[in-house]
């Protein structure tokens, strides 16, 4: 059976985000560890997170992952920005224990001048400082789409933060269909030939989740706009492809198209039926 959910807000708990999951045909979801904008967290609930993870036993929800703010930039030219990214990852990571095994992903950052390059060596010290032996949470780069100078554009650039990670095991990716095609990677003619190339760059052990999104704009554009399962330019052939692909049908998938949850409910429907 799939693995499907979509984005959630996570503004009523976790135990609020297992229910609307199920409520719309969902078996996994994704949320933001706290306000996009990188404001405070609240503190965990242990009550809501106990609550929870019996709900999720019980209800067969299977790894969720967070997502981290996508405001914080991890190679920022700027130091007190990049001391903020690497304090706020490092509490999310703290608070992720509380819901011990699953995935925390975020986006790699983008260089603000000093070149991609050193962008790399900067996000890798970051997560050098921060990562932990004892951890239980896999953190995942998220493949960008390339917009301005955004790091994790292609999979060698991922690739090179992956080497320079001392506690790589607990590493992983996250592909996002709509950045790597907006990037650059053919999905829609080639996926196969993608597929091997992200094989022979990072290696698909590596691939953890994937953010299932339609684009907004046409292929190597750069742009990162969204769009709802099959209407865009990725197509729903594209997206039946992707699902039943044997190197990617026992991962996660997770929406992050424009949506309500309703509409939300439909794209899963549409997903398990492909
Ligand atoms: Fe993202
Ligand atoms: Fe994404
Ligand atoms: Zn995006």
């Amino acid at each position: 059976m799939l693995t499907i959910g979509s984005h959630l807000s996570s503004s009523k708990g976790f135990l609020h985000m297992g229910k609307e999951a199920v409520s719309i045909g969902a078996n996994t979801f994704q949320f933001f560890t706290r306000n996009p904008r990188g404001s405070k967290a609240k503190e965990i609930d242990e009550k809501d997170v106990a609550e929870f993870r019996r709900f999720a036993e019980e209800n067969g929800i299977r790894v969720i992952l967070a997502h981290a703010p996508y405001t914080l930039n991890a190679c920022s030219k700027d130091v007190h920005t990049r001391e903020f990214a690497l304090q706020t990852m490092e509490d999310d990571l703290r608070r992720m224990e509380y819901v011990p095994g699953n995935y925390y992903n975020f986006h790699p950052g983008s260089h603000t001048g000093q070149g991609a390059e050193e962008g790399i060596r900067q996000i890798a010290e970051l997560l050098n400082a921060i990562l932990k032996p004892e951890q239980t949470t896999t953190v995942l780069l998220e493949t960008m789409a390339g917009k301005g100078t955004e790091v994790g554009r292609s999979f060698e650039e991922l690739r090179e933060i992956l080497d320079r990670v001392e506690l790589s095991d607990h590493m992983g990716v996250c592909l996002d269909t709509c950045h790597v095609y907006d990037a650059g990677y053919d999905i829609v003619g080639n996926l196969e030939g993608i597929l091997k190339e992200f094989d022979r760059v990072i290696g698909l052990d590596r691939l953890k989740a994937v953010h299932i999104n339609d684009s907004k704009n046409p292929f190597a554009s750069h742009k990162d706009r969204h769009e709802k399962i099959g209407e865009g330019s990725l197509g729903l052939e594209t997206f039946a492809k992707i699902v039943n692909h044997s190197a990617l049908r026992e991962l996660p998938f997770y929406l992050e198209t424009p949506n309500d949850l309703e509409g939300y409910a439909k794209e899963i429907q549409i997903l398990r039926n492909v």
